[in-house]
């Protein structure tokens, strides 16, 4: 049974006219708990693959690709996508959220398809739940065991677009495109731009726009709460900031006791 992963790697390469050679498949199913020590080639390989996973990643997000049936988020969730997002199902936010939730349901899949207890886990499948695990502190975060600060989440996004999406514009991520009430005419809003009132290029009418009321995700409410101020130290020292972040994340994780489980 072969890793839809190894397809999606396989394809992404093929893409760019290269290929994977019999040993690169060979160390991403190897079994990730071997004691056998990696060859700096051997985890050079393993980085080139999360790159990839991850411009990957960013690339169906901005073409508006998913990596299954959307319908498999409302048999997963209990909700479709446009209910979780206040009725938004256009923009580049929108495509975020659905790329990264058919992301998920696929490595759930994969997981039901081999069987999580019996089976254990390779390379591979740990390059794509460690890009899960970021994406999600990242963008939709939930309570449990990796709790970025917003701030952290703000520089952790930025950094991610940089590294892997030079296509997606900070401020893109943010786009919401929904109907105007009077003409229906389609308008591009920005929901880091918080409350404030628009004017529909068409039929001039003016509204007010709410994101956060609109959206209801918290993950927005947050980061225009910050992008507000900080734009300016965000451009400037975003690896200062992202040290002071960790370093506090990581107290915080020594003095709870909850480093123990991490190495
Ligand atoms: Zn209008």
């Amino acid at each position: 049974m072969n890793s839809p992963f190894l397809e999606i790697v396989q394809k992404v390469l093929t893409g760019e006219g290269k290929s994977l050679s019999q040993e690169d498949q060979k160390l991403l199913l190897r079994d990730s708990e071997s004691t056998v020590a990696l060859s700096i080639n051997e985890k050079e390989v393993l980085s080139f693959v999360n790159e990839l996973l991850f411009r990957n990643f960013f690339d169906n997000v901005k073409a508006g690709h998913y990596y299954c049936d959307l319908a498999k988020i409302n048999e997963y969730h209990d909700e479709s996508q446009e209910n979780r997002l206040g009725g938004i199902k256009e923009g580049m936010l929108y495509q975020l959220f659905v790329t990264y939730y058919t992301f998920k349901i696929k490595i759930l899949d994969w997981g039901k398809q081999i069987g999580d207890d019996t089976v254990k886990k390779v390379f591979l499948d740990e390059i794509v739940s460690g890009i899960e695990t970021e994406l999600a502190a990242c963008f939709f975060p939930t309570p449990g065991s990796v709790n970025f600060s917003p701030m952290m989440r703000l520089v952790s996004i930025k950094s991610k677009l940089e590294n892997y999406a030079p296509g997606i514009i900070f401020d893109e991520i943010f786009e919401v495109i929904i109907p105007c009430s009077k003409c229906k005419a389609k308008l591009r809003l920005y929901a880091y731009k918080g409350l404030g009132r628009a004017t529909c290029p068409n039929c001039k009418q003016s509204f007010v726009f709410n994101p956060m009321e609109t959206l209801q995700l918290k993950v927005v409410a947050d980061m225009c709460e910050i992008w507000k101020n900080r734009r300016d130290l965000l451009d400037k020292n975003a690896e200062t900031i992202w040290n002071e972040e960790r370093d506090a994340l990581e107290r915080e994780m020594r003095e709870s006791g909850f480093d123990q489980y991490m190495h």
